[in-house]
């Protein structure tokens, strides 16, 4: 398939350019489009056949239901069989931006995009292209995270094409996805509302707005061995895996150091190149060659937008095993923590 590839400043939007991949939408194909979380593959997600594409084009397992994408609060009523009231309090506190809202859905939202389930994941992203092509479309876009399933998601065009050149129509490049990490999802049909992903807005936030909000348990903890299901089909699979190997050490941070180091002579003596996952306030710790710094532990934001570019990079690479830092997991460090204990398949070193 030919694919082609639109650049379009964020700052200065190109209308034509807009229209066209619009019109792309409107008959069904598929366009991968930069939102503020990571890159989204986009298709009318009142076309059924347009959305089989999608699970094609990723090789995205057909139980992984895909959130759909509109451009204000309004559309909503329309999927939707009803509009909590915590989940309206949600909408104007966090929409647009990252937050994703499950809710019972209306018979209009095809089952292929809910997996099958009676509830639907839609949310209003902030990021000014998928704004204007959403709202050129005129319709509600389905649209999972821009990478064939089971590589980190994309956060910089060049992932998606190096994902999916060649399997979808169009490929919008609009620069970097500053927030780095997908939305927060939270399922409102309970109450308390469950949190099922944590992402770009934190727990903290969403308890300022609504008060209590219950932790899937299947989140919490390794949870491949089918004991404790996630709730959000998707969050079973060990998403974001870079090919090497990927062991997190965790603890205060002297002593992280020490460990780490004490692991990367014990590989290099077994001729296993290593790579390290480190921060500002820390890199220096470890030899300046092996190491990568994500961003500063005083800002998390930036090491939450640095973290699937590193594991991309890595897989550039002839290494082996990263070994990387655990972060504080308060606010966006609970997404943070969530992304590389997938990538480390829970392979975690308490010190
Ligand atoms: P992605 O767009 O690739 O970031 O994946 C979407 C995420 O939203 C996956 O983890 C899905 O399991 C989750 N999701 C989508 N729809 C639902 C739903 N109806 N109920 C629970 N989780 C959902
Ligand atoms: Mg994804």
């Amino acid at each position: 398939m030919k694919t082609e590839i639109l650049k379009i400043d964020l700052h200065n939007i190109d209308s034509q350019k807009i229209k066209y991949a619009a019109q792309v939408i409107e008959e069904g194909g598929l366009v991968a489009f930069p939102t503020e979380t990571v890159y989204g593959l986009g298709a009318n997600a009142l076309n059924k056949t347009a959305v089989e594409k999608i699970f094609k084009a990723k090789g995205r397992p057909s139980d992984n239901p895909l959130i759909v994408h509109v451009a204000d609060k309004k559309s909503v009523g329309n999927l939707v069989l009803r509009i909590p009231e915590k989940a309206e309090k949600l909408m104007d506190a966090f929409w647009p931006g990252p937050l994703t809202l499950v809710m019972d859905k209306q018979s209009i939202v095809p089952d292929i995009i809910t997996a099958g389930l009676d509830t639907v994941a839609i949310r209003v992203p902030s990021h000014p292209i998928a704004l204007a092509l959403i709202r050129e479309a005129k319709l509600p876009i389905a649209a999972p995270s821009a990478n064939i399933s089971g590589k980190p998601s994309p956060t910089d065009s060049k992932h998606v094409i190096n994902d999916l050149y060649g399997k979808v129509d169009v490929i919008i490049d609009g620069g970097f996805s500053n927030i780095g990490v997908e939305s927060t999802v939270v399922d409102m049909v309970v109450d308390p509302p469950m949190l099922l992903r944590p992402g770009g807005i934190t727990l903290e936030q969403l308890e300022d707005v609504i008060g209590n909000v219950r932790i899937d348990p299947g989140i919490a903890q390794k949870n491949l061995d089918g004991k404790v299901v996630p709730k959000s089909p998707g969050m079973k699979y060990k998403h974001y895996a870079p090919k090497a190997k990927v062991v997190i050490v965790e603890g205060e941070i002297q002593k992280v150091a020490e460990k780490i180091n004490e692991l990367v002579k014990e590989c290099e003596s077994r001729d296993i190149k290593v790579g390290i996952l480190a921060t500002d306030e820390t890199k220096h710790f470890y030899p300046e060659n092996l190491t990568v710094s994500l961003g500063s532990r005083l800002n998390p934001e930036t090491i939450a937008a640095n973290l699937f570019n590193a594991f991309r990079d890595y897989d550039k690479t002839d290494v082996q095993t990263i070994f990387a830092e655990a972060v504080d997991s308060s606010g966006i460090g609970l997404a943070i923590m969530n992304r590389m204990n997938k990538a480390a398949g829970y392979n975690i070193i308490k010190v």
